[in-house]
């Protein structure tokens, strides 16, 4: 019986997986890495704290088809995520809020206060055709120069007046006292960790999972019914029209040994110092006990890994020319953030996982019956 191929065991893979196992296809799953849950990997460091191996994982969604279909494999732990800007000496709540605004300016302004003073150094633009249009047009320059413009040359090696609006337009602004930094109806992190989940998603009869074997290995051996694949698209293709542009990072793990705890919330951002953007340290998302606690820097970098697909529009444009390949090549479905070249937080993708696998339940009938 003709397995179905899946290419990566990251959300996207995972939940495609165990959709069609369910449905009573048997899958074979692949990754290149030696672990399972992609990004989202997460495992205890040698001091035994949990930390997230390629940069902090917070699990956010307003889907509540997302969340269910997710609690199948794990309980959950209540998590609200809070980030520090530490600006002009201060470490202030971003996304900005009226303490931000008071306590940089040593104003004492009620939320009327704030929307007002907003609306004062706004610089109105029409239209919003770049991020730098986005912050200016909510915030006005002095906000904008102190907590966005540094932040943004660091993140993406990029002006932001050289990136698209969508960008900065994922970034709230507030005039009352909300600090938190989702505003998601579900925020919650998975109980024992996000590996955890995944074994568990992979834990069936139809499913069988090998690490370590990257599908260039075997793309013109493996016998398989269809094939799903989460790899990067331009990869898939040969990168035939040249390779889709990644901003990558490097990530610096630190254990601290006998600190209980050494930063007041999960994440600090420093958009004007030091080579790295942040630093989040692991026992705020986790709520583990510990004597010691574990923390990551985030370089960003031009090279290493694919992480971040750069929002411009000739990247765009690039992109839609593999798109335009991919959907005629027969028998392979293409699906998450590398083949989709599209930043997706992890609910975006598991919502297009299970679209996905209703549609293909549809498109090849089971061989077995579930
Ligand atoms: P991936 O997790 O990348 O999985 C793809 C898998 O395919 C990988 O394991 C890869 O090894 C494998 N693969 C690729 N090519 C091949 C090949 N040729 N052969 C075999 N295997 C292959 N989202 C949130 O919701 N909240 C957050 O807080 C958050 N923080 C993030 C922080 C960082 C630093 C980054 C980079 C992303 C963050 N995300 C966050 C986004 C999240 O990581 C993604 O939504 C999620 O990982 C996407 O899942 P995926 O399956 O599409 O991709």
């Amino acid at each position: 019986m003709e397995e179905v191929l899946i290419v990566g065991a990251g959300f996207a893979g995972a939940t495609t997986a165990r959709c069609l196992a369910d449905a009573g296809h048997p899958v074979r799953v692949i990754d290149r890495r030696p672990h399972l849950a992609g990004n989202a990997f997460d495992l205890p460091d040698a001091a035994g704290v949990l930390i997230h191996q390629y940069g902090p994982h917070i699990f956010h969604t307003n889907s509540e088809k997302v969340f269910t279909w997710l609690s199948r494999f794990t309980a959950w732990r209540d998590y609200e995520h809070r980030v520090l800007a530490q600006v002009d000496g201060q470490l202030l709540p971003i996304p900005i809020n009226r303490t931000t605004i008071n306590r940089l300016y040593g104003l004492d302004l009620d939320e009327a206060g704030v929307t007002a003073f907003l609306e004062k150094v706004r610089e109105p633009r029409e239209p919003l055709k770049t991020s730098e249009d986005v912050v200016l047009n909510s915030v006005g320059r002095d906000l904008c120069d102190k907590f966005f413009r540094g932040y943004t040359r660091k993140q993406w090696g990029l002006d932001l007046s050289e990136l698209s609006a969508g960008v900065a337009a994922r970034i709230p602004t507030r005039s009352n006292d909300d600090d938190r930094y989702f505003t998601d109806r579900f925020q919650a992190m998975p109980q024992d960790g996000y590996t955890r989940m995944f074994e568990r998603m992979l834990d069936h009869p139809r499913i069988r999972v090998e690490l370590g074997i990257d599908f260039e290995a075997l793309r013109d051996t493996a016998p398989r019914r269809f094939t799903v694949y989460t790899g990067p698209i331009d990869a898939y293709f040969g990168h035939r029209f040249g390779p889709l542009p990644y901003r990558s990072l490097r990530f610096e793990h630190e254990h601290l040994p006998a600190t209980a705890q050494v930063q007041t919330v999960g994440t600090v951002n420093f958009p004007n110092q030091h080579a790295y953007t942040r630093i989040t340290e692991f026992k705020h998302l986790t709520g583990q006990a510990h004597p010691g606690t574990s923390v990551v820097r985030e370089y960003p970098c031009a090279d290493g890994d694919p992480y971040y697909p750069i929002p411009r529009p000739d990247n765009e444009a690039l992109f839609k020319r593999y798109e335009a390949l991919a959907e005629v090549e027969p028998d392979v479905h293409f699906i998450g953030r590398l083949a989709q070249y599209r930043y997706y937080n992890m609910d975006q993708v598991v919502a297009a996982a299970l679209s996905l696998a209703e549609r293909l339940a549809g498109l090849y009938p089971a061989p077995s019956a579930p």
